[in-house]
């Protein structure tokens, strides 16, 4: 296995285990609103897909062969580090986020709005980490089929997602929220 797919892999490995506390807390803890559309569940059924799937069957067997292309190793090196920045990024907005977290919308019993940390800069760090991620996936897994296929996806999935959410967000704490918009960036921090 070539060194930019165990990159990869141990990427996957250490975003789940950031993930792995808060997703049982999420398990544990009492809901008082879901927002999930039919839409929204077809893409994060094709995120696994894009994720985990399509790069499993690139990396261990050799039927995607064919569609491989090659990249010099110098953007792999920066696939690799746009990875690094992803993962750090995602660890960050976990630690900040705690009990909030939710893998569709969500708000629980006790939900606050977390405004600290890196959402001091941007409301949606995990989806910054998830662009970086994408992009690194490209130029990791260097094949036409598992590399690219994460951003198409991610793309109709990012504008859905958060246009909902903020909806939501809205809905739920107001004006509060409405000034939190304003002083902060989506992905990219306003200055
Ligand atoms: N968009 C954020 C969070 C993704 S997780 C990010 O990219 O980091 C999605 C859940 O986070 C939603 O169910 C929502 O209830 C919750 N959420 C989003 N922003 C929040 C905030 N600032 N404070 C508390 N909860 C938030």
């Amino acid at each position: 296995m070539s060194i930019f797919k165990i990159i990869y892999w141990v990427g996957i490995i250490i975003e789940m285990a950031i993930r792995a506390p808060l997703r049982k807390t999420w398990k544990e803890s009492a809901k008082s609103e879901q927002r999930i559309s039919a839409t929204e569940k077809v893409l994060l059924g094709l995120l696994a897909l894009a994720m985990f799937i399509v790069p499993l069957i690139y990396s261990v067997t050799n039927w995607l062969d064919f569609a491989n292309y090659r990249l010099p190793p110098s953007l792999g090196w920066f696939g690799a580090f746009l990875l690094v920045c992803a993962l750090f990024v995602f660890a960050r907005a976990h630690i900040d986020l705690k009990s909030n977290w939710s893998p569709t919308l969500e708000i629980f019993a006790n939900h606050t709005l977390v405004t600290n940390g890196i959402y001091h800069y941007i409301r949606h760090p995990m989806y910054a980490s998830q662009w970086l991620w994408v992009i690194a996936q490209i130029l990791l897994l260097q094949n036409w089929l598992a590399g690219p296929i994460d951003l198409l996806v991610f793309i109709p999935f990012y504008f859905l997602r958060v246009q909902a959410e903020e909806k939501m967000m809205l809905d739920r704490f107001g004006d509060q929220y409405r000034d939190y918009m304003q002083k902060t960036g989506g992905i990219v921090p306003k200055f």
